[in-house]
């Protein structure tokens, strides 16, 4: 039976195989686990197998976890990578030490009203809808740097990068189109992060990339990638 440690440093060796292939520097490429619906028990395995990150899809649960684990595991880094409503902002606020889905002002105006002074700004990404398929959220590529601008100028937030979540591979009739349009996803993705950090040079993450597509996300500059089931199995 595989264990928690097991499939992360089955995680790990993956990440590291695919900068080698790919002429990425060691350890460039950041693991976000993503613990969404997981135990506390699951998360406390994976720490203690010296992983520091994790993602959290759903706000109420993320900040139940945040609470619970805050005393004993106090150098845990939460991201917070699900849908965002306005009314839910201050819990990300008060919480967490990243948001990798920010796709509108108002909600970005929020957040910095919301953090508290005494912590440091809110890490956060600009959420990119890449696919445009109107069920996904986000900012399209044209709008990223407007958008920017406004993150830029509220000193609560922290402008760290983009995200995206590609088109699924399961929407194409066969894995060479799949494959073809992911990669047009992900140049786009990096071309747009380029581009952005040519204005904002202290821009270092580039979030893209899941279990499935890890390698093609990191042969095309992935500087984090998010992984859930492959660690904690299936939700
Ligand atoms: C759930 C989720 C993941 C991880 O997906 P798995 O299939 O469990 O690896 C990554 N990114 C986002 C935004 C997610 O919601």
């Amino acid at each position: 039976m595989t264990t928690i440690a097991d499939r992360l440093k089955l995680a790990q060796c993956r990440i590291a195989q695919a900068e080698q292939e790919h002429h990425r520097p060691a350890q460039s490429v950041n693991l976000l686990a993503v613990s969404k619906t997981k135990p506390l028990s699951d998360i406390i395995q994976a720490y203690q197998a010296g992983q520091r990150r994790f993602g959290e899809n759903y706000v109420q649960e993320g900040q139940q976890k945040i609470i619970d684990l805050a005393q004993d595991y106090p150098d845990i880094e939460w991201h917070f990578i699900g849908p965002l409503q306005s009314n839910k902002t201050r819990i990300i606020a008060e919480h967490f030490h990243w948001l990798h889905t920010l796709g509108r002002e108002k909600i970005a105006q929020r957040l910095h009203q919301q953090r508290p002074q005494d912590k440091p700004p809110l890490n956060v990404c600009i959420q990119v809808n890449i696919s445009g398929e109107d069920s996904k959220a986000g900012v399209t590529l044209a709008e990223v740097p407007a958008l920017a601008n406004i993150i830029h100028s509220l000193p609560k937030l922290k402008l760290r990068g983009i995200m995206a979540i590609p088109s699924q591979q399961a929407n194409f009739d066969n894995a060479g189109q799949a494959q073809a349009q992911l990669s047009k996803e992900f140049s786009q993705l990096k071309a747009c992060f380029d581009t952005l950090k040519q204005t904002y040079p202290q821009l270092d993450t580039l979030s893209m990339g899941m279990s499935d597509d890890l390698s093609l996300a990191i042969a095309h500059g992935s500087t984090l990638v998010r992984i859930g089931s492959a660690i904690f199995g299936a939700r």
